[in-house]
């Protein structure tokens, strides 16, 4: 296969809030060293941490090219790489996957090798999961092992990473309570395993979970919203209780004093996914439990929209502005 020397790819090269800092434009394909493959990316799933790098929220260097995880076809080794080989069809998580192609070193243990024969919609599949999939089970066995007969909250609860937590609590026997904006994105968490649904349009969060636990609070919650929830989520836990703080999808959480634990000896964490998959063992357990769990129909991973590369922007504005349920994902011109 002929490998182009420009390709096209998705980035920003001005920090900003608005959109009109995300181009599709050309850039050139990464050079192969010795230890390196070239990715010929055919899906790239759409995550919500891509907004904190065009706003700033996350340090940068500009121009930076979006993307997190993608599935495609290894078309060019290194030299030196014995364990891959062209045709390879892999899943993968690393940076600048919203181009044609990307380089991964051979040593990164983030790669998943896929059957050769895959349909599209599969290739579809493992080119979305991993961010929000590993997320989902990383957090709710090692940052909270959730346990059986405990109340779990789970904000966004319809979201990417949110619709995940809900099953995989559910299904460790954890008694979900879930939080999301609207009705229908509530009728989506009930009919993912969710015990009991809040609105957080029109309820009182803590009141209604004092109401739904008797008084007592969550064993945990999954607070993926950040500046407008983290101390919703601080009143409405137990004593002993812990708060997985994942994300910030309202806008970064203030400084927090410690001391404030104290009163119910809190645990607060602050978990992020890639640490938890860092050596080839881990990544081998979590990428087998993972793929099991939705090849087995256990786990419903929803794409609810599939977007052309060039039309980030627009798939960006609706996750951003709480349009979305499930997952968006790009697909990349071949
Ligand atoms: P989601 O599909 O969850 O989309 C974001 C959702 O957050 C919205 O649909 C909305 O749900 C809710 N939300 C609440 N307030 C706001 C607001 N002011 N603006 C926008 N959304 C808001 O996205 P993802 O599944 O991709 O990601 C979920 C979160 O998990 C993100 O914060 C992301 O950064 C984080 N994450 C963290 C990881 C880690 O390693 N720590 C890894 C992967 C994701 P509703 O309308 O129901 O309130």
């Amino acid at each position: 296969m002929s490998i182009p020397t420009t390709q096209k790819v998705v980035l920003f090269d001005k920090i900003g809030d608005g959109y009109d800092n995300i181009k599709y434009t050309d850039a050139e394909v990464p050079a192969v060293g010795p230890h390196d493959l070239l990715i010929k990316n055919h899906f790239t799933g759409v995550n919500f941490i891509e907004a904190y790098f065009r706003k700033g929220y996350y340090p940068s260097e500009q121009p930076y090219i979006f993307g997190r995880e993608a599935s495609g076809e290894i078309v060019a080794v290194g030299a030196e790489v014995s364990k891959y080989q062209v045709g390879d069809k892999v899943a993968y998580l690393s940076g600048e996957t919203f181009a044609q192609y990307t380089k991964v070193a051979d040593s990164s243990v983030r790669i998943a090798k896929l059957d050769s024969n895959l349909t599209h919609d599969q290739l579809k599949l493992y080119g979305a999961i991993l961010t929000q999939g590993l997320t989902a089970l990383t957090f709710t066995e090692e940052t909270h092992n959730v346990q059986k007969g405990e109340f779990v909250l789970v904000w966004a609860a319809s979201g990417g990473v949110g619709r995940l937590i809900v099953q995989l609590a559910k299904n460790k026997g954890g008694r979900v309570i879930a939080i999301a904006s609207t009705d229908e994105k509530l009728k989506i968490a009930s009919s993912l395993g969710a015990e009991f649904v809040i609105n957080s349009t029109s309820e009182d969060i803590v009141a209604r979970v004092k109401e739904i636990t008797n008084g007592q609070g969550v064993a945990v919650s999954f607070d993926s919203v950040g500046k407008d929830s983290f101390e919703i989520s601080l009143e409405a836990l137990a004593r002993k209780g812990s708060l997985v703080s994942y994300g910030n999808s309202s806008g970064l959480v203030p400084p927090v004093t410690i001391s404030r634990l104290s009163a119910k000896n809190i645990k607060l964490t602050r978990p992020q996914v890639t640490p938890y998959v860092t050596t080839q063992e881990e990544w081998d357990h979590y990428t087998g439990v993972l793929f099991k769990e939705i090849e087995s129909g256990r786990l419903d991973f929803d794409i609810s929209k599939t977007y052309q590369l060039k039309d980030y922007a627009e798939a960006a504005k609706a996750l951003e502005s709480r349009q979305t349920t499930g997952k968006l994902v790009l697909e990349i011109p071949q």
